[in-house]
């Protein structure tokens, strides 16, 4: 399935997912996300239960047994995801990231070896390209594939792994020719299965969305067929990856609109119930600015991401339209964790209440998947190329 293919959307169907994956949420999910976050422990049985609604294959083609969601009922998935606990998303984004690389760009082979497993979950991962010298400029990754025979031997370091750890597989960004000009002609993608000479070293400790882990990656003589070369083509790495990577935008955008809606009900809650001066502090118009604001943030990052997943699921070129919902939508959920924190007094700094939490996650979330200043540049250089005089 390409993106001139794509099947039309089964709306009835879309709607009972995502009512499977809310009764879901406040059964299984939202009782345990406290404390398995401040444990910063790996949901596993989550994770199983996830793996059985079939959410790893959610936009994975039906003939491949993925659900062959649309971006869009995707999007409302991990907004929902998100407003109960945000790392729960990244356990599904950066697999289903490496899933649509191989979906738009694999061979047939590569499709039927790989997506019927990355749909069931029997095989995750996520995304391997970021590497300790470089994240934003990734036509500067250093990690070498050497063809040697009917292989490639690959040594490098990739950090920051989202589901480094407990993760099997992983699309990762290599140079085939590292004195390439352009240099990402130079840059190839190939899904490596861990094994002898590709392991995980270290977790990364971080300040938020705990309990997903983030750990480095080791390659060191690493083989790998030249199957695993996605696309069977050298020299097509950077351009999987940045389709692959609107897809990842428009799900970050999700979460900063699951955050951002979760910060605003909780304030419009607690602020009917806290008093001060022998009122709500709803009734303080200090505090409803705020809320004010705040609703007026989610309401226009769910259009801006609801815009984007449209023009992905048209098979429009969308990074314009993905960079300004994971652009807005991020700093949305910064405000909002921001406001709520506010609104919360003393108790939005307990670590007993969920406001820390949303403002511990929210700034993850401008700068995964491309920092806000770098879909700044993306915006601006698709309204000059959109808008040419
Ligand atoms: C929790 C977490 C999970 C992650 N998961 C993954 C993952 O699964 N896979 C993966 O590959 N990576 C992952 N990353 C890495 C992430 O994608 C990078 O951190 C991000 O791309 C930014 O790269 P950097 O941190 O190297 O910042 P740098 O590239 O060093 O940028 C530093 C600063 O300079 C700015 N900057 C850089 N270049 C420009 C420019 N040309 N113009 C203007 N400003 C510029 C940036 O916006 C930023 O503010 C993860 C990161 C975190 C924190």
């Amino acid at each position: 399935m390409n993106e001139m293919t794509r099947p039309a959307i089964d709306h009835e169907k879309e709607a009972m997912v995502l009512d499977a994956v809310g009764s879901f949420l406040d059964r299984e999910v939202r009782p345990v996300a406290h404390q398995l976050e401040h444990d910063d422990v790996w949901p596993a049985g989550i994770v199983e239960k996830m793996k059985a609604m079939g959410l790893f294959g959610c936009i994975i083609g039906e003939e491949y047994g993925g659900l062959g969601l649309s971006a869009a009922t995707y999007a409302r998935i991990i907004e929902n995801i998100s407003a109960v606990w945000m790392s729960l998303s990244g356990i599904i984004n950066s697999h289903l990231i490496m899933s649509a690389a191989v979906q738009r760009a694999g061979t047939p082979e590569q499709k039927n070896r790989y997506l019927p497993r990355f749909a069931s979950g029997e095989i995750r991962g996520g995304l391997a390209l970021t590497e300790p010298d470089c994240g934003t400029d990734l036509q500067a990754v250093r990690t070498v594939a050497v063809k040697d025979g009917d292989d490639y031997v690959i040594n490098g370091t990739k950090t920051w792994i989202s589901n480094g750890i407990y993760g099997s597989a992983f699309a990762v960004l290599v140079k085939t020719d590292p004195q390439a000009q352009p240099r990402h002609r130079g840059m190839s993608l190939f899904i490596c299965e861990k094994g002898p000479g590709f392991s995980h070293s270290r977790k990364l400790e971080k300040l938020g969305y705990k309990g997903i882990d983030s750990a480095e990656l080791v390659f060191d003589n690493f083989r790998v067929s030249k199957d695993n070369l996605v696309g069977a083509v050298e020299g097509l790495g950077m351009q999987q990856v940045l389709s692959g990577l609107e897809l990842g935008r428009i799900n970050v955008a999700a979460r900063g609109v699951g955050v951002a809606r979760a910060a605003l009900v909780e304030s419009v809650a607690y602020a009917q119930v806290r008093r001060t001066f022998g009122k709500p502090i709803a009734e303080h118009q200090a505090i409803q600015l705020k809320l004010a604001d705040m609703a007026t943030r989610v309401e226009a990052a769910r259009l801006l991401v609801e815009q984007a997943a449209r023009a992905y699921d048209e098979g429009r070129r969308c990074d314009m339209e993905a960079g300004m919902a994971k652009l807005f939508a991020s700093e949305a959920a910064l405000e909002n964790a921001t406001d709520a924190m506010r609104i919360h007094g003393a108790y939005g700094y307990s670590k007993e209440f969920n406001i820390e939490r949303y403002y511990r996650d929210a700034p993850l979330l401008c700068i995964g998947e491309g920092t806000n200043e770098m879909q700044r540049i993306i915006i601006a250089k698709q309204l000059v190329e959109r808008n040419p005089v």
